[in-house]
C-alpha cells in the first residue's frame, strides 16, 4: 500500500490533494460548516429547490406508502408507478415521445453512449464535455473525436474528413458548460448533425430547469428540441433532487431498456427521489419567475465584474471570474471564504494552464444585496 501514501504525500505536497469536507446543512443559497454559515456560490441548486417544502412533502409521502427503496433492478421487480409518473412528465416536459430514469447523470451518460455506439462507430465531442460523457465514449470503444470547445466550423471539419469512415456517428455536448458557464451553439449542431447524418445528443444537467420557456433547457430555448435525438438531463442541480433523465423516441429508451447496462444492471430509484423530482417539476410550471430571476441576477453580476474590467465569462447562471495564477486563485477563494461566501478556485487541469479562476455558481435565493456585498468584495481584492 505504500504507494498510494506515495501518491497521496505528493498530492499534498503540491496543493493538490482533494479531501471531503462534510457541511452540517446547506439550503437557500447558504451552507454551514461547524458554526459557520455562508453565501454558498459552489453549489447546483440553481432555483433553491432542495429542501423546499413541496419536495420535502412529496417525498415523505412516497416514503409511508412506497418505502424507502425498490430493492430491484426495474426489470426483475423494482419497477414502480411513480417512475413512469416521472417518465410520462420529463417526456411531456421535453416534447420527446418517451423518457428513461437513471440513478445519476453519471451512469446515464455511461451507460447510453455506450449502449449506442460501439467499435466501428465514432463519437464527435465538445473538448470540454463532463468526465462521464469522456468515461461513456471510453467505454463504447467508438472512435473517439474532440472538437474544440464550442467550435462548430472545427466539429464541421472533423466529420467531413471522418464521418464516412463509420457505421454510426453521435455528436455530444453539454449544452451550459460548468467551468466556462458558456451555451453551446445548438442551432449550429443540429445543422451539422442533419448534414452528415448523425445523432445529436444533448446534455442539459446545467441547463434544465434554468432554461426554455417551461423550464425544459438551452434545447428548448434555442428551439431545437424536436431536431435532438437525445435529451439527457439531472435532477440533482436545478430540480433539487437526485438522479437523471434521457428523452427521446420510443424506439431510442426500449433499445436503452434492452441493452443499457446502467440501467439494467442498477436498483431502481428510491421512491421518495422520484417523488422530490415530480414535485420539482410542477413548480417549474408554477413559478417561472424562479428562472427568470436568477438568469437576469446572474447577468447583472456578470456584467458588473465586467464594468470593473475583470474577465467574467459565460452566458448562465455560472459565472467564471478569470484570475490567471492558480496561487493567487487560491487565495482569493481563500479570501473570500473568511468574509463568507464560499467559492471554489478551479485550477488545471480542470482548466487550462494560465486560466485559474474563481467560480460562481448562483442560486435563486441570491439577492441583489448580496450579490452587491460579493461584488464589492471581489473588486476590493482584485484591486479594481
Ligand atoms: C453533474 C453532471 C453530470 C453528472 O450528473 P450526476 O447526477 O451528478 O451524476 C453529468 N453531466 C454534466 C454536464 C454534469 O454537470
Amino acid at each position: 500500500m505504500n504507494w498510494m501514501e506515495g501518491f497521496l504525500r505528493e498530492r499534498r505536497k503540491a496543493g493538490l490533494l482533494r479531501e471531503l469536507v462534510p457541511a452540517t446543512f446547506a439550503r437557500e443559497g447558504k451552507i454551514r460548516f461547524g458554526e459557520k454559515t455562508y453565501w454558498n456560490f459552489s453549489g447546483n441548486d440553481y432555483l433553491g429547490l432542495a429542501g423546499h417544502p413541496e419536495l420535502v412533502a412529496a417525498a415523505k409521502k412516497a416514503l409511508e406508502e412506497l418505502g424507502t427503496s425498490a430493492s430491484a433492478s426495474r426489470l426483475l421487480g423494482g419497477d414502480r408507478e411513480i417512475f413512469h409518473r416521472l417518465e410520462e412528465e420529463i417526456a411531456r416536459l421535453e416534447e420527446k415521445e418517451a423518457a428513461l430514469l437513471f440513478n445519476s447523470g453519471y451512469q446515464a451518460n455511461v451507460g447510453i453512449i455506450s449502449a449506442l455506439v460501439g467499435p466501428g462507430d465514432a463519437v464527435f465531442s465538445d473538448r470540454l464535455n463532463h468526465a462521464s460523457i469522456v468515461d461513456g465514449t471510453l467505454l463504447s470503444r467508438a472512435r473517439f473525436f474532440r472538437f474544440r470547445h464550442n467550435d462548430s466550423g472545427h466539429l464541421d471539419s472533423l466529420l467531413g474528413q471522418h464521418r464516412e469512415k463509420f457505421k454510426r456517428a453521435l455528436i455530444v455536448t453539454e449544452t451550459v458548460f460548468s467551468m466556462e458557464g458558456d451555451r453551446a451553439p445548438l442551432r449550429e449542431l443540429v445543422e451539422l448533425k442533419e448534414r452528415h447524418r448523425c445523432l445529436l445528443m444533448l446534455d442539459e444537467a446545467h441547463a434544465v430547469g434554468v432554461f426554455g420557456r417551461n423550464g425544459a433547457g438551452a434545447a428548448e430555448e434555442a428551439g431545437v428540441g424536436k431536431r435532438t435525438d437525445l435529451i439527457m438531463g439531472t435532477f440533482g442541480k436545478a430540480l433539487g433532487s437526485s438522479g437523471a433523465f434521457l428523452a427521446g423516441s420510443r424506439a431510442l429508451i426500449d433499445y436503452l431498456i434492452n441493452t443499457c447496462r446502467s440501467f439494467i444492471y442498477s436498483t431502481g430509484p428510491a421512491p421518495a427521489t422520484t417523488a422530490a423530482s415530480l414535485a420539482a417539476l410542477a413548480m417549474l410550471g408554477r413559478e417561472p419567475e424562479r428562472r427568470r430571476i436568477l438568469r437576469e441576477r446572474a447577468d447583472g453580476f456578470r456584467q458588473a465584474l465586467k464594468a470593473q474590467g475583470l474577465e467574467a465569462r459565460g452566458d448562465s447562471q455560472i459565472v467564471p471570474l478569470i484570475i490567471g495564477d492558480n496561487q493567487r486563485a487560491l487565495e482569493i477563494s481563500g479570501e473570500l471564504r473568511r468574509r463568507g461566501f464560499w467559492v471554489g478556485a478551479v485550477r488545471p487541469p480542470t482548466v487550462p494552464v494560465n486560466e485559474a479562476r474563481i467560480r460562481f455558481s448562483l442560486c435563486y435565493h441570491h439577492e441583489e444585496d448580496c450579490l452587491d456585498e460579493l461584488r464589492r468584495n471581489v473588486c476590493g481584492l482584485l484591486g479594481v
